[in-house]
């Protein structure tokens, strides 16, 4: 029940309708009986400072930052933590008192997510697809997670300047996925019908039986997973990623232990007939 006392977490994003965070959220507050609540606010690019300005003011909690702000949160902290520096992208916003934090916890989310699953990335090779924000973030995560070699491959590989990304070409990545243990799938190619082209080309046949097949999205099953479980292969798509950047939020804003098997139940309901 929302009350005078009630404190004000936010997901910030451009559009937000599609987020089910508020869902996470309502679960994790009422699991630790915590007297907030999170509100979704669809912000374009040039009202996003504004915003932020007002939560501020109203001493909220922080925020969830999500497309297109992400870059525009980080420069707008008085602090950032290791990752969201390293990275250059910021998607939780920590009101501390006066002061503005940025973190990224995508990053570490998408490691707490694989680990849960099983697929503890230490030691292994790893190859991920696209060169994008969350690709960055999770080279990040998996590089503080001590996993092996990272390949990286990328349509415009000149155009990357994090990492010294590979091209896109089918030698490459028959090579690539020869020799990983561990291949992520930071491209938004799952997320229509319309890129399965582009699933075609990736060589499964390559890969080590062991390999892990992980994506980052998390609405529908990538085919990519469905083809990759079909040969065998451990999957793990991005609701884990999602529940476990959303649990390192919690706990950056209330300082609690996150309830991660709530807030799972919670996104899996919400996420129900999408
Ligand atoms: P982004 O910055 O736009 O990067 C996308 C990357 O994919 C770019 O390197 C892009 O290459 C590449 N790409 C796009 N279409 C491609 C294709 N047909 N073939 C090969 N490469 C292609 O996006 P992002 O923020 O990194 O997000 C990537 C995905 O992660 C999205 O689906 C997003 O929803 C998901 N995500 C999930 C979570 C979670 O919590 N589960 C968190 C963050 C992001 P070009 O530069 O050449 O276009």
């Amino acid at each position: 029940m929302i009350r005078g006392t009630t404190r004000v977490a936010a997901v910030i994003g451009w559009p937000v309708e599609h987020s089910r965070s508020p869902q996470m959220f309502e679960a994790a507050f009422a699991d630790r009986a915590i007297d907030a609540v999170m509100i979704p606010i669809g912000v374009p690019p040039e009202a996003f400072a504004q915003v932020v300005g007002a939560l501020r003011t109203m001493r909220a909690l922080g925020a969830s930052v999500t497309l297109p702000h992400k870059l525009a949160a980080a420069a707008l902290c008085d602090e950032l933590s290791p990752a969201a520096r390293e990275i250059g992208a910021v998607n939780c916003l920590h009101i501390d008192g006066e002061r503005l934090v940025g973190h990224n916890t995508d990053a570490g989310g998408f490691v707490d997510a694989l680990v849960a699953a099983g697929g503890d990335p230490a030691g292994k090779r790893c190859l991920i697809l696209g060169a994008g924000g969350a690709a960055r973030a999770v080279a990040y995560g998996l590089r503080q997670a001590s996993a092996g070699a990272i390949d990286v491959l990328a349509r415009a590989p000149e155009k990357i300047t994090w990492i010294q990304a590979r091209p896109w070409h089918t030698i490459e990545l028959r090579d690539c996925f020869a020799r990983a243990e561990l291949v992520v799938d930071a491209t938004p190619i799952g997320l229509s019908d319309s890129a399965a082209a582009a699933i075609d080309e990736l060589p499964l046949d390559a890969l080590p039986a062991s390999a892990w097949v992980a994506t980052l999205v998390y609405h529908r099953r990538p085919v990519l997973l469905e083809r990759a479980a079909a040969r065998g292969h451990a999957i793990a798509d991005g609701r884990g990623m999602l529940v476990h950047q959303g649990a390192r939020a919690f706990a950056i804003w209330t300082g609690v232990a996150p309830p991660i098997e709530a807030m799972q139940r919670a996104l899996d309901l919400a996420l129900r007939g999408t």
